[in-house]
């Protein structure tokens, strides 16, 4: 039992991709794989075991570390849980294409992904759900300044996630 826990533990580690080759660990490449990527998944404590949820986001780094902006109905599953713990893990990847091969055992995927922990909270403060929603229009459209309606920020849930851990590899 103590050396599953150790395992688990060793397992947990960053620094412990078994596939070195696939690794990556510049901040600015992981930055562009996150720039490339269509939508985040939410992982969150829930009662009975982990709830999961695709999400649009928008993201920026700010002192060396990610932040993603996720905006949502201000009710809901996802927003409970999230009251109730606000530590949570994220992932976001991108499929780039199937490579065939003469035997099954020969296929496999192209890809790129981020995975990662961090700490997620619904913000409150009217600036910085505007900039949020920005940024999160920002990301699909690549422009920044849109007018967003008060009444709209009103009724929308702003969910502010800052990395604690973060991962990337890329095949
Ligand atoms: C590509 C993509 C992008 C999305 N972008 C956004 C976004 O930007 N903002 C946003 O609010 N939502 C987005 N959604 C929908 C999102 O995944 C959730 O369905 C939604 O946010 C409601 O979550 P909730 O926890 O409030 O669920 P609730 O409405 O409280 O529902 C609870 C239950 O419904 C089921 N459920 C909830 N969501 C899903 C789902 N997606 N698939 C299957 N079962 C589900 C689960 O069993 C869950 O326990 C997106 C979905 C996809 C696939």
């Amino acid at each position: 039992m103590h050396d599953d826990i150790s395992l688990m533990a060793k397992r947990t580690d960053n620094s412990l991709m078994r596939r070195k080759d696939r690794e990556v660990t510049d901040r600015e490449e992981i930055a562009a794989m996150i720039a490339g990527m269509d939508t985040i998944r939410l992982a969150m404590n829930a009662e009975d075991g982990p709830y999961i949820v695709p999400l649009s986001f928008g993201a920026e780094e700010v002192d060396g570390r990610f932040i993603f902006y996720m905006h949502s109905a201000i009710s809901g599953r996802k927003i409970e849980l999230i009251g109730l713990s606000h530590s949570v893990g994220f992932e976001l990847d991108k499929a780039n294409g199937l490579v065939a091969g003469k035997e099954a055992c020969e296929f496999s995927m192209r890809y790129q992904s981020v995975i990662g922990t961090g700490i997620a909270r619904v913000i409150t403060d009217g600036q910085e759900k505007l900039h949020g929603m920005r940024k999160i229009m920002e990301h699909y459209t690549s422009r920044y300044d849109w007018d967003i309606p008060e009444a709209v920020l009103t009724h929308t849930a702003i969910i502010r996630l800052d990395e604690e851990e973060i991962s990337a590899k890329r095949y």
